[in-house]
């Protein structure tokens, strides 16, 4: 069932919450083995909950937007007292003392959070192999990855046993597992949604968002977890966008760039899908031009310098004293190298390094410092870009989900993965992916809608374009 569904009955006293989160503990209990979806499933704080909800309506109360509606978090969102451990070793047994704002926004608007899905080791990679807790399956195709690194929170909604759960973006880790799943996934302007809560990987790059089966859900989850955050010093001192109001405005009159940068090295069928896609547009009254940006083929070397070298320092706070793990060793220098050594996987452990070295003295300037230029060079690109037209179009992700195993000894073809989506979290705008068309196995793809800061109003408008259309596609 729809979550929207599944809140309007549960407002209504059509639907008991205690059911809604039954169904979804037996769509798990089904399929979790097979899949690995679910590194912890809460079911007794669910049930707890879900009955509360249910007294609250009994009351007549109104338990708000998502009442009943039964949510997956990727495990870097906290909640109080559950397991957190960011798909590493080194947090095994960690139960943070409090909850992220977008979790407690979600629990103030009646959703359940059933459990933590399973991600890449925190949050580094695109295809929910690094987890130190096994790969995740795609369940649309199970000798796939479901990408990553929120494949385990795209697969809980492509297994049905959630309707929505959020994930983290960084580089494409919403948008490019909703692509190979067969998702909707947004990637919000960074601020929009507060940090407060989710376990840092690149701090200046990190965002919040949902992902679901339509634009609808996907909106009004993003809602109510937007809006300004004073626990959070980079949150936008503004309230929530109102999205569900402006679903349905169509793009009559909007100006769209299909960009080269974003197909280019693309499989044919994802060509063919962002074409099909910007007739789709074009027939519901955009005007369609193609656009080169050539600064945003600077992304991918950029991001992997800022990335990791944000990583480096927020990763250094693991060392065996404070959080999850420790192994002893005779002096606190030994205990956090033998701790290091032991709870940090090797994608983890090759981006600390590479993160270092480009902070390190002598060669900042060189690598850590120039990214960071290249970064205001491609901001200012997209800014011009934005003079033309007011929405971008692109692929998210250039292949169909590729099989397990396929990518893990190569890091440069996994990172490629993210070549169409790395942009926008650089520039630190607004991106959905919507899915529209068929890869060469016949397996889901997405296509990609960027704006501005601030623009996820028109872009869930033209989102919900592209839905209605991809029948024809
Ligand atoms: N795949 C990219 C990386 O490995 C992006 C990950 C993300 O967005 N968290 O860094």
């Amino acid at each position: 069932m729809n979550a929207l569904e599944i809140a309007a009955d549960v407002r209504a006293g059509e639907l008991s919450a205690v059911a809604a989160v039954d169904d979804a503990l037996e769509a798990i209990a089904r399929r979790n083995e097979e899949l690995n979806v679910f590194v912890h499933v809460d079911r007794e704080g669910a049930r707890a909950r879900a009955a509360e909800i249910d007294e609250r309506v009994a009351r007549g109360e109104d338990p708000g937007p998502l009442a009943g509606v039964p949510v997956g978090l990727k495990d870097n969102l906290c909640q109080t007292g559950v397991p957190t451990t960011c798909g590493s070793r080194i947090l095994a047994g960690w139960r943070p003392p409090y909850s992220a704002t977008a979790v407690e926004r979600l629990l103030g608007a009646g959703a359940i959070p059933v459990g933590k899905t399973n991600m890449d080791e925190f949050a580094m990679g695109s295809s929910t192999e690094t987890s130190a807790y096994g790969p995740t399956r795609n369940p649309v195709a199970p000798d796939r990855v479901p990408g990553g690194s929120s494949g385990g929170s795209a697969a809980a909604v492509a297994a049905a046993m959630v309707p929505v759960a959020l994930g983290s973006d960084t580089g494409g880790s919403i948008r490019q597992p909703a692509a190979l799943c067969g998702l909707v996934g947004i990637k919000p302007t960074y601020g929009l949604v507060s940090r407060y809560g989710l376990v840092a990987f690149a701090s200046s790059l990190d965002q919040i968002g949902p992902l679901a089966r339509t634009v609808a859900e996907a909106a009004t989850c993003l809602e109510v977890i937007a809006g300004h955050d004073p626990r959070d010093s980079t949150s936008l001192p503004e309230p929530a966008p109102d999205l569900r109001g402006h679903l349905d405005d169509g793009v009559a009159g909007r100006r769209v760039g299909l960009i080269r940068e974003l197909v280019e090295g693309a499989d044919p069928e994802v060509v063919a899908a962002t074409r099909a896609a910007a007739d789709a547009l074009s027939a519901a009254g955009a005007r369609v031009i193609e656009l080169s940006i050539p600064e945003l083929r600077l992304g991918l070397s950029a991001y992997y310098l800022i990335a990791p070298a944000e990583a480096s320092s927020n990763l250094a706070r693991y060392d065996g004293v404070r959080y999850g793990l420790r192994v002893d060793a005779d002096d606190v220098t030994a205990m956090n190298v033998a701790t290091r050594t032991a709870g940090f996987g090797a994608e983890v452990k090759r981006r600390i390094m590479l993160g270092t070295y480009a902070l390190s003295a002598g060669y900042y300037d060189a690598y850590y410092g120039q990214a960071l230029k290249v970064r205001t060079v491609m901001i200012e690109a997209f800014a011009r870009a934005y003079e033309q037209v007011d929405t971008l179009l692109g692929a998210t992700a250039p292949t169909e989900a590729f099989a397990l195993g396929a990518k893990v000894a190569d890091p440069m073809a996994m990172y490629l993965s993210d070549v169409f989506t790395i942009p926008t979290n650089l520039s630190g705008h607004a991106a959905i992916s919507v899915p529209f068309g068929r890869g060469a196995t016949g397996l889901p793809l997405g296509v990609q809608l960027l704006g501005p800061a601030r623009s996820e109003t028109r872009l869930v408008s033209a989102a919900a374009v592209l839905e209605a259309g991809r029948e024809e596609a």
